[in-house]
């Protein structure tokens, strides 16, 4: 299993992008979320290609932006097999279909929809509400011979926590969003992290690291080249 961000940072962040990485995981080539920035990220590092299943953690526009552009492009320009999307419900897919409609007309066209209970592997934690009120969005837990959690936008991380600890113990490396605003309860504050530092492998995304308080222990993606497509 090999895990290569596309972007670290968060909702308007054009110097370090959208928060998105590409998982070699099972056989498979997975992006996980397509916000604006993806599409010409993917193209830029010769990537794109590469791309052949699609997991999102949510719909806001910097998780999902290109991903009726990626689509269309890999019909029409790389001619490439439909990629697969992996779908956590169908409340979920009915929500990507209302977005993906007007810009690509018949979804199923353009991508193969597959629920993600169907794939092995790959759990869905249930995150309703703890980024944005009212708002669905989900966490991943990716298991093969050690273990991954990536938590989407999360403004609370206990829910996530608390479902790796009930699982079997595994080498888990553990991605999460994090801000260095107390203020922001979209994404979670850097302190609301330490208590889990002593048991997991954890390293922060989804924020201006040039905003990182000396005293936050936890490393940021963007510092780990081996950690960077
Ligand atoms: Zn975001
Ligand atoms: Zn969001």
């Amino acid at each position: 299993m090999q895990i290569k961000f596309l972007g670290t940072g968060g909702a308007f962040d054009v110097d370090y992008l959208n928060s998105a990485a590409l998982l070699k995981f099972r056989g498979i080539n997975l992006l996980i979320d397509c916000g604006f920035t993806v599409f010409p990220t993917l193209v830029h590092k010769s990537l794109i290609a590469k791309v052949d299943h699609i997991l999102l953690t949510h719909l806001h526009n910097d998780h999902c932006g290109s991903l009726p552009t990626l689509l269309l492009y890999k019909s029409i320009i790389e001619k490439s097999p439909r990629p697969v999307i992996l779908y956590p419900s169908e409340q979920f897919k009915h929500e990507l279909f209302a977005i993906l409609e007007p810009q690509v007309k018949d979804p199923e066209k353009y991508a193969e929809f597959v629920p993600l209970e169907q794939f092995a592997g790959i759990t869905a934690v249930d995150t309703f509400g703890q980024h944005s009120e009212n708002f669905q969005t989900y966490a991943y837990i990716f298991e093969n011979e050690t273990r991954i959690a990536y938590s989407g936008d999360l403004g609370k991380p206990e829910a996530l926590f608390e479902r790796l600890d009930k699982m079997p113990a595994m080498r888990t490396c553990v991605f999460h969003d994090i801000t260095f605003n107390a203020e922001n309860t979209g994404h979670t504050f850097y302190k609301k992290l330490l208590p889990y530092i002593a048991n997991y492998e954890i390293f922060g995304y989804h924020c201006d690291p040039t905003q990182n308080p000396s005293d936050n222990p936890i490393r940021l993606v963007v510092y780990e080249p081996g950690l960077m497509a």
